[in-house]
């Protein structure tokens, strides 16, 4: 059975080869991607992708960012991705990967590293994946830092950004934790590796504020206004790396791993050494409200 792609306006195979290898998205890491969430609603029938108007609102800034200009806009995008969830007949939870990013030189560009007068694509595929909300984290600080919006536009998701997660999850990994915090250049709180970082102490919930060049999470988002709703104080500021050390619980929170309560920190236990009030409130909130 064909596993389909969607390659700029075509259905294609998604096992067969596609790209040149002058591609300089994957010389240069100059493409920009995005993690789409579908799952099976309560009432069945075909997995609906998540948030997914704000992905792609998200995935056009992106573009932006690297100078690529998508012929299709969010709705058409959107439409593309449940086209995908069928063609594939996904009828468990699945994640689709949008993809965007240079192709080769136009003609008459003198060879070199560069924005404009390259050639892009965009690309769709989907796998199936099932929920792994609430999986417990053991989290290390790995020594590389997140990039800097000085040098990388951090509130774009750019692939080769991702460079310093690989680095850092591998440090962390390979030290026997499950995923890595990245410090500012500063050395205060980033983010994980694919997910934003937060924490509560007492009845306040606190993250490091965008200024910090951390990715504008869509489930930091949500999850903000859920904690507001409840009656929690939340700030979104510098965080130092003591004050999660002191903190009553930390959660992460992204779309691939959802929400996934720290356990450990750098070998330390987290609060009671298991997922926290809020997290565990939050998880079931998040668990209907994906399927609703
Ligand atoms: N930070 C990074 C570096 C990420 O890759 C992700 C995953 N997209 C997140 C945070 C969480 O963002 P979202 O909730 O929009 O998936």
């Amino acid at each position: 059975m064909t596993t389909w792609a969607y390659l700029d306006g075509e259905w294609v195979d998604a096992r067969a080869p596609h790209l040149t290898l002058s591609t300089q998205g994957l010389q240069y890491g100059t493409s920009v991607f995005e993690g789409i969430r579908a799952y099976l609603p309560r009432a069945g029938g075909r997995p609906e992708p998540f948030l997914a108007e704000e992905h792609y609102q998200r995935f056009l800034r992106s573009c932006e960012a690297l100078r690529i200009d998508l012929s299709l806009g969010c709705d058409a995008l959107v439409e593309v991705t449940r086209e995908l969830i069928a063609r594939n007949g996904h009828d468990t939870d699945c994640y689709v990967r949008p993809v965007a990013f240079k192709r080769t030189l136009l003609p008459g560009v003198p060879f070199g590293v560069r924005l404009t007068g390259v050639g892009h694509g965009l690309a769709l595929t989907s796998v199936a994946m099932p929920s792994r909300l609430a999986r417990e984290t053991r989290l290390g600080i790995a020594s590389i830092r997140r990039v800097h919006d000085d040098a990388i536009p951090t509130r774009a998701k750019i692939g080769g950004a991702y460079v310093a997660s690989a680095l850092a999850v591998d440090e962390c990994t390979g030290a026997g934790y499950d995923d890595a915090l990245l410090l500012t250049a500063q050395g205060r709180v980033a983010e994980a590796s694919t997910s934003n970082i937060l924490a509560r102490r007492e009845k306040t919930v606190f993250t490091p504020s965008l200024d910090q060049g951390i990715l504008p999470g869509i489930t930091r988002r949500k999850v903000l206004e859920k904690a507001r709703e409840n009656g929690y104080d939340v700030q979104e500021r510098p965080v130092e790396v003591n004050e999660l050390f002191a903190a009553d619980e930390i959660f992460l929170v992204g779309t691939g791993l959802e929400i996934s309560p720290v356990v450990s920190l750098d070998g330390c236990p987290v609060g009671e050494g298991s997922a926290g009030i809020l997290t565990q409130d939050l998880c079931r909130w998040y668990g209907s409200l994906v399927r609703a």
